[in-house]
């Protein structure tokens, strides 16, 4: 794939190139991974509408980002994202303002047979839709509100048929979930979609990870080799965080995302952008650096352009490299739910 010429670089000489906007801090789920039900409780301070970012407001800032930076890739996540209303009004602003065809949306999948096909229309390519279990059951205890797989897998449905690339992200956890690994693998290969296996990561402050609770990228690919022989793959690209693999004999792919036994920092081209419009230059970070002060100021295009330049020629973020059991726990991480995975 050919990628446009990059604009900035970063401390360690890392561009700029995958923008993760979060639209919403709200979720219909309570995952205990990311918000377990008994933080994130009806008396939750979720952020009030005009702490949140306009759809202009955002509009306005990805389109001098992507100026500044020469994007490839934005990725709409949450929180919810589909708890965002009218969010494919926005994809539609986003797709025609910075002319970015590459558009993609993580979500749990329970509201795309609604918004699938609007989607779609509004420009977006591909949904990465999370699913952590095929017993409904299981999941149901996973994602904190009983919800059983059938509409998760309505929705990929929904999203397939709409036209939208689908592919299917697992976080694995022991003791939780390592049974469903093979279940898993089977499953989404017989249905054509590409599964990613996620090791479970130590985000924010909430969920109480350990190293213990990890099952790492070399046990699931052992695991899934023993029955099913699989053979690695190139990246499709500079800095792709999945490493990939595909089944001997086919193309059928798998990946896995292994933030927490093979760091992947040397290549991380990725910023996110919180709902409340701080960027954030690594998943792990403790601040981020607040555009929305700016867009609400007398800035002009220019300005916002140079502080992001300035911000990003500072980086030098590499925690995945340098995580310790201790470090995991002592450092002010940010949430998930707030910058989107
Ligand atoms: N609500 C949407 C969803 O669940 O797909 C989008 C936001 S969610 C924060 C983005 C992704 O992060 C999901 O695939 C989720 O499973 C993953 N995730 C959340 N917490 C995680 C953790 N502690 N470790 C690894 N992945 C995590
Ligand atoms: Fe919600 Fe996604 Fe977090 Fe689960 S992982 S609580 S679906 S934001
Ligand atoms: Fe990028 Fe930070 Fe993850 Fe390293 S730890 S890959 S710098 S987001």
């Amino acid at each position: 794939m050919k990628l446009k010429e990059a604009k900035m670089f970063d401390k360690l000489k890392r561009p700029l190139r995958d923008l993760r906007i979060s639209v919403t801090d709200r979720c219909n789920f309570r995952c205990h991974y990311c918000m377990p039900a008994e933080l994130f409780g009806p008396d939750y301070p979720f952020l009030k509408k005009d702490e949140v970012l306009s759809f202009e407001e955002l509009n306005r800032l990805v389109f001098l980002f992507h100026e500044a930076a020469s994007l490839e890739k934005l990725r709409i996540t949450g929180g919810e994202p589909l708890m965002r209303k009218d969010v494919d009004k926005l994809i539609e602003m986003l797709s025609k303002t910075t002319g970015i065809t590459d558009i993609a949306m993580t979500t749990n999948g329970i509201l795309l047979p609604k918004y699938a096909q609007k989607l779609k229309n509004a420009g977006l390519k591909r949904v990465t839709v999370s699913l952590d279990s095929l017993d409904s059951k299981r999941f149901g205890e996973i994602n904190g509100r009983g919800i059983g797989i059938e509409p998760v897998l309505e929705g990929m449905e929904a999203a397939s048929q709409a036209g939208l690339g689908v592919k299917v992200n697992m976080v694995v956890q022991k003791g939780v979930n390592d049974q469903d690994i093979i279940p898993m693998a089977k499953f989404f290969r017989e249905k054509g979609y590409i599964l990613r296996f996620i090791e479970y990561m130590d985000v924010g402050n909430t969920n109480g990870w350990c190293f213990d609770d990890v099952i790492s990228k070399k046990e699931i690919i052992s695991k899934i080799d023993e029955e099913m022989p699989l053979e690695p793959i190139a990246p499709n690209y500079p800095g792709e965080v999945a490493t990939r693999f595909r089944y001997k004999g086919s193309d059928d792919e798998i990946g896995v995302i292994s933030s927490v036994s093979d760091a992947f920092c040397g290549a991380c081209n990725r910023a996110r952008l919180s709902v409340e419009g701080k960027l954030y230059t690594c998943l792990f970070a403790t601040k981020g650096f607040d555009f929305r002060e700016l867009l609400r100021s007398d800035a002009t295009d220019e300005d916002i352009k140079a502080t992001l330049v300035d911000y990003w020629e500072k980086r030098e973020d590499k925690y995945s490299e340098e995580r310790s059991e201790e470090s995991s726990k002592t450092r002010a991480k940010i949430e998930m739910s707030h910058i989107g995975g």
